[in-house]
């Protein structure tokens, strides 16, 4: 979950899965986050409701284990 401060600038980071607090400096995220918003829709028991969340990276390892398939890898290529 996150908190922003009156300038939009983000304020904190806490992982909803252990709680804990990630580092933010000057508005920038230091640490790997999986941020999690999700709008479900008309097919869902949940139509119209907005779903946040954050997760830590042991979290989602911690998640992603228990899939019984993995996620899709894909290697970004930077351009500079
Ligand atoms: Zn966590």
């Amino acid at each position: 979950m996150r908190k922003y401060k009156g300038n939009g600038e983000l304020e904190t980071v806490i992982c909803n899965g252990c709680g804990k607090k990630l580092a933010v400096k000057q508005g920038i995220l230091l640490e790997g986050a999986l941020e999690v918003c999700h709008t479900w829709d008309y097919f869902s028991e949940k139509d119209g409701e907005t779903h946040r969340f954050d997760l830590c990276e042991e979290c989602y390892d911690r998640l992603v284990n228990e899939l019984r398939i993995r996620p899709e890898v894909e290697e970004q290529v930077e351009f500079i």
